[in-house]
């Protein structure tokens, strides 16, 4: 990065941090040659926009951030780090966007979303689901506990059978 100051291309980094819940990574930098320090900031550009279709109709801009808060819930004490539920919204994006469909229905993002939360921890998907689906009562919401327990095993586990 060139220095503000002395517009020589020599600095090193001095401190990384994330802001903006992890979309923008702000660092430090010092110029190794006048030694001043600036800040530059680091942001994904936004290439592909996708629009969700509420049930009710309504619009609003698709959000990471606050599909990944439902999951960061729905795996409260579960064995499921943050990093694997960011590997699985990379994922669901990239379903999504192979899609090449500019809107896409909420409900459609829940199925594939729990789709793969399923293979990750069984519990934290009925959590999940129970809140997309929003199960009109106790039945709904055992019949799909019972869906559950009669899938098969994921894949990773499958190997160990042949
Ligand atoms: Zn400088």
């Amino acid at each position: 990065m060139y220095c503000p100051f002395c517009g020589k291309n020599k600095d090193k980094v001095i401190d990384s941090r994330a802001s903006d819940g992890g979309k923008v990574i702000r660092r430090r930098r010092e110029c190794l040659e006048c030694h001043k320090r600036f800040t530059t900031y680091e942001r994904v550009e936004e290439t592909v926009r996708l629009t969700v279709i509420k049930k009710d109709g309504a619009r609003a801009p698709y959000d990471r951030t606050k599909i990944l808060n439902g999951l960061q819930k729905a795996c409260y004490k579960r064995p499921v780090s943050v990093e694997q539920l960011d590997a699985l919204m990379d994922e669901v994006e990239e379903d999504l966007f192979r899609r090449g469909e500019r809107e896409v229905g909420a409900q459609t993002i829940g199925e594939v979303v729990s789709d793969k939360l399923k293979r990750l921890d069984q519990v934290a998907y009925v959590r999940f689901a129970s809140v997309y689906k929003e199960f009109r009562d106790l039945d709904d919401l055992l019949d799909e506990v019972r869906d559950v327990l009669a899938s098969p095993p994921p894949p990773r586990e499958q190997g160990k059978l042949f």
